[in-house]
C-alpha cells in the first residue's frame, strides 16, 4: 500500500528538489501531526545507503562564509558533485528572523541545478534547531546529495551543535595579528578538522600567510587526535573571492575524509553521533513532558520551595517529581 509519506520518500529518493523542499518542511513543522508524518518519512528513509560528505562550516558574521560557500559549492558542482547546504542559526533564536536565511546571498550557487539551499529553520531553541536541521542533513543524504554543507555563525552553543552531526569541520577566520588567535575559543580549535584563513587576497594577502603560520602553530601544540593522519588538524589560506586556495581546501577534506573511511574512524564517529542525538531526543522529551505536565509543574514548584528551605534534600524532591513522569505518555 503507497500512501502520501511513501510518495514523498520515493520522490526524494529519486532526487527531486521539490519533494526534498517540502519533506524539509514537513520535519520543520511543530505540529503534532506533522511530527508523526515526518517520523514516520524518516523512519522509511533511513534504510538508505547512501552517505554524503557531512561538512560543517563555522565562522563570525563578515568572515565570507557565503562568498567561501558560493564558491567553493560551484566549485564542486563543476566537478558533478550535488552539493546541500544547511544552516544553523543561532541568531534566529533572538530574533526570530534568520540571518543564514537570506537565499540571495549565493546566487550563483542557489540557481545551480546541483545545489540545493536551505535556509535555517526559525526556532525558538538552539535545540529545536539543532533536531530539524539534523532530520534535513538525514533527507538531503537520502536525496543523494554528495556534499551537504552545514553551516553557522560562530556564536555559543551552535558550533559544538554543527561539529556532533558533521563527518569533518571547518572553521573560516579572517586574517589578523596574533592577539586575534586568542580569540578563538581553544574549545573550537580542538573541533576543527581544517582551519581556513580567508580574504588571503590583495592587501590582506601577506597578514593571511602570517596567520596560517600562527594557527599551525597553535594546532600543532593541540594533541593529535587520535584516526587522524599527519598533518591534521591544518591551517591554510584561501580567497573565497578569488577562487584561491579552494581545489587545495577540497583535497585537504577529502584526504582527510579518506583516512577515516579507511580507518574505520568515520563509521565510529557516526555510530557515537547517532547515539549521542538520541539519548539527547530523550532527555528533550523527558523535559517536554515536564513542562507539558500541569501536576509535575506544580509538583516542581512545591519541593522547590522545600528544597529552597531545606526542608527536602535536592536529590531526594527530584525522585518525587520524576516518579510521577514514569510510565504515564
Ligand atoms: P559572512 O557574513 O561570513 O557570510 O560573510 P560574506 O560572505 O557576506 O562576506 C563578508 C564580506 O567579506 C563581503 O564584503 C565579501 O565581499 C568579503 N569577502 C568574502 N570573502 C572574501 C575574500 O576572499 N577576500 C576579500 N578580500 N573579501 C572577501
Amino acid at each position: 500500500m503507497t500512501d502520501e509519506i511513501e510518495i514523498l520518500a520515493g520522490a526524494v529518493r529519486a532526487g527531486d528538489r521539490r519533494a526534498l523542499a517540502r519533506a524539509i518542511t514537513l520535519v520543520e513543522s511543530a505540529r503534532e501531526d506533522h511530527r508523526a508524518k515526518a517520523d514516520r518519512l524518516l523512519e522509511v528513509l533511513a534504510d538508505s545507503e547512501r552517505q554524503a560528505l557531512r561538512i560543517g562550516l563555522s565562522g563570525t558574521p563578515g568572515v565570507g562564509k557565503s562568498t567561501f560557500i558560493e564558491a567553493f559549492g560551484c566549485m564542486l558542482t563543476e566537478q558533478g558533485l550535488r552539493v546541500a547546504v544547511l544552516a544553523v542559526d543561532p541568531s534566529s533564536a533572538r530574533t526570530g528572523g534568520s540571518i543564514l536565511g537570506d537565499k540571495t546571498r549565493m546566487e550563483r550557487l542557489a540557481r545551480d541545478p546541483k545545489a540545493f539551499i536551505r535556509p535555517s529553520p526559525s526556532q525558538t531553541q538552539l535545540g529545536g534547531v539543532a533536531r530539524r536541521t539534523r532530520d534535513a542533513v538525514a533527507l538531503c543524504e537520502a536525496a543523494g546529495f554528495d556534499i551537504v554543507l552545514i553551516e553557522t555563525v560562530g556564536v555559543g552553543q551552535s558550533e559544538t551543535i554543527v561539529a556532533d552531526m558533521s563527518d569533518l569541520f571547518v572553521l573560516l577566520i579572517a586574517p589578523a595579528g596574533g592577539d586575534e588567535l586568542q580569540g578563538v575559543k581553544r574549545g573550537i580549535m580542538e573541533i576543527a578538522d581544517l582551519i581556513l584563513v580567508n580574504k588571503a587576497d590583495g592587501a590582506l594577502k601577506q597578514v593571511a600567510t602570517r596567520t596560517v603560520a600562527d594557527y599551525a602553530g597553535a594546532l600543532r601544540l593541540l594533541r593529535k587526535r587520535e584516526g587522524d593522519p599527519e598533518g591534521y588538524p591544518k591551517a591554510m589560506p584561501v580567497s573565497a573571492v578569488e577562487g584561491a586556495g579552494l581545489s587545495e581546501a577540497w583535497a585537504a577534506m577529502s584526504e582527510l575524509a579518506e583516512f577515516r573511511r579507511d580507518t574505520g574512524f568515520w563509521r565510529a564517529r557516526r555510530a557515537a553521533q547517532a547515539r549521542h542525538w538520541f539519548e539527547d531526543e530523550v532527555r528533550q522529551g523527558l523535559l517536554r513532558r515536564l513542562q507539558e505536565d500541569p501536576e509535575a509543574e506544580a509538583a516542581m514548584d512545591a519541593l522547590g520551595h522545600e528544597v529552597a528551605e531545606g526542608r527536602r534534600a535536592p536529590g531526594a524532591a527530584a525522585s518525587d517529581v520524576l516518579a510521577r513522569l514514569g510510565g504515564s505518555d
